[in-house]
């Protein structure tokens, strides 16, 4: 048995995605480390995880938390904010064994071990947690109950590991908590475990986020047709669906939708205008008669400063809040493999493309500098489109052409060939 420790995590997945009969990862060991004490498993490569800064780091971003995959249930409960923020998913990584066991144990370990009575899953789908893998095909978002497909049965591909978890950024006055169900008091396996996460309003009500039945998902991002588009549109939720229309007729980024406010939208010059899009620059995009017409309706009686597409609370759509919704919508629209809300822009652009939009025009409207980004991805498309259109319009006139060339096939059927 070979053991690797890399350091990195492109070293990690090229080791797994390389290797020769079984590979397994290491984190923590306290599932792996028995299943191969008992013989129920024998790797020809072991990857030790624990050296790759990504998976052993506990860091804020964007109001969230991202948690390492290799972080271990004891680390967990010594950060104080962490443990503020999410108690209920801190106090079921503390819940996997004893104390010794806690000091080893991993969130990562504990999903990809794949065991239903896992206790810290309950918690991360409550927590609407997303879990971060990486593989030879890249990075890739998987909302955690996605990842485990059925007992022992994960939605990982071959070198595929998962990197870490990301906690999305909490409203006030919310909090959860994970009950467990066992026979003894103490180091037993769950029967059943519940995770709940909540948040109170002003006047008391409780909301719970609408939590998606589990449903495996696929790598592959595809760009759906007009009429999967339509589908996907009517299966959003209120808010949610205007978010999604909007990306359909602009082609315009996430976060540069959410952050749009009445005043940007233009009727006259049928424009909406982005403030800051990823280059730094700002730019106007130029909409269709539909585009004009759902621009209309989201402006109607709001002040100019308010936001044009906000959630149902009236707050912003925040990092990662589009995930989960694109992946119910796309399961309700049996759209599969699913995609994703940046996969909207990739139909704006390859629809407009394909109806005879030039690349300069789409380029411009989607923020960039110039056709190359276009032209890379969907100039085949505008290719196609040239190639289709000329041998079906361009003017034929019936005439032969000259020539004193007889083919050796003509001349066989003559008989004058030697
Ligand atoms: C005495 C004892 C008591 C226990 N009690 C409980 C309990 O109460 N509740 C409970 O839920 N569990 C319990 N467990 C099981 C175990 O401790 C947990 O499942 C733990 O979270 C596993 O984490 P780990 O880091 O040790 O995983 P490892 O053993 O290192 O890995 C587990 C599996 O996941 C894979 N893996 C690990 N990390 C990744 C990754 N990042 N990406 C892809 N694959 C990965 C490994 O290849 C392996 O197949 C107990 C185990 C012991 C020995």
């Amino acid at each position: 048995m070979r053991y690797e420790a890399p350091d990195s995590l492109e070293g990690a997945v090229a080791l797994l995605a390389g290797a020769q009969g079984e590979a397994r990862v290491l984190a923590g060991g306290t599932d792996l480390l028995v299943q191969m004490r008992a013989d129920v498993l024998d790797p020809d490569l072991i990857v030790d995880i624990k050296k790759i800064k990504e998976t052993r780091a506990v860091t804020e971003e964007k109001g969230g938390w991202r948690i390492g995959a290799a972080v271990t249930g004891a680390e967990l409960k010594e950060h104080a904010r962490l443990k503020k923020a999410w108690p209920g998913v801190v106090e079921a990584a503390n819940l996997i064994g004893s104390t010794q066991v806690q000091g080893r144990a991993t969130l990562g370990g504990n999903l990809c071990n794949g065991s239903p009575a896992a206790d810290s899953v309950p918690a991360l789908i409550a927590a609407g947690a997303v879990a971060t893998l990486v593989g030879p095909k890249g990075k890739r978002d998987l909302p955690v109950e996605d990842v485990m497909l059925g007992p022992r049965k994960l939605a990982l591909g071959k070198g595929e590991i998962v990197a870490s978890f990301l906690l999305p950024p909490r409203a006030a006055r919310s909090s959860d908590a994970y009950l467990r169900f066992i026979p003894r008091t103490e180091m037993d396996i769950a029967v059943v475990g519940a995770g709940v996460s909540l948040t109170v309003d002003g006047a008391g009500l409780v909301t719970v986020p609408d939590m998606p039945v589990p449903d495996p998902m696929s790598a592959v991002m595809k760009n759906p047709e007009v009429a999967e588009a339509k589908r996907l549109v009517n299966a959003c939720e209120s808010d949610f669906r205007k978010l999604v229309q909007g990306a359909l007729v602009t082609g315009a980024r996430y976060g540069e939708l959410a952050s749009l406010r009445a005043s940007d939208f233009n009727p006259d010059s049928h424009t909406v205008h982005v403030r800051t899009s990823k280059s730094g620059k700002g730019r106007h995009i130029v909409l269709n008669d539909e585009g004009v017409a759902l621009f209309k309706s989201l402006v109607a009686g709001k002040p100019s400063d308010a936001l044009l597409l906000p959630k149902r609370d009236g707050s912003s759509w925040a990092a990662a809040h589009q995930i989960r919704p694109m992946a119910d919508a796309s399961k309700h629209a049996k759209i599969n493999p699913p995609i994703s809300f940046h996969g909207l822009r990739h139909t704006y652009a390859s629809l407009a493309i394909m109806n005879g939009v030039p690349l300069m025009v789409v380029a411009k409207n989607l923020g960039h500098s110039d056709t190359r980004m276009v032209e890379k991805h969907y100039g085949h498309l505008a290719q196609n489109f040239i190639t289709d259109a000329i041998r079906k319009g361009a003017p034929t006139f019936g005439i032969e052409p000259e020539t004193d060339v007889v083919s050796i096939d003509e001349q066989r059927t003559k008989g004058t060939a030697s």
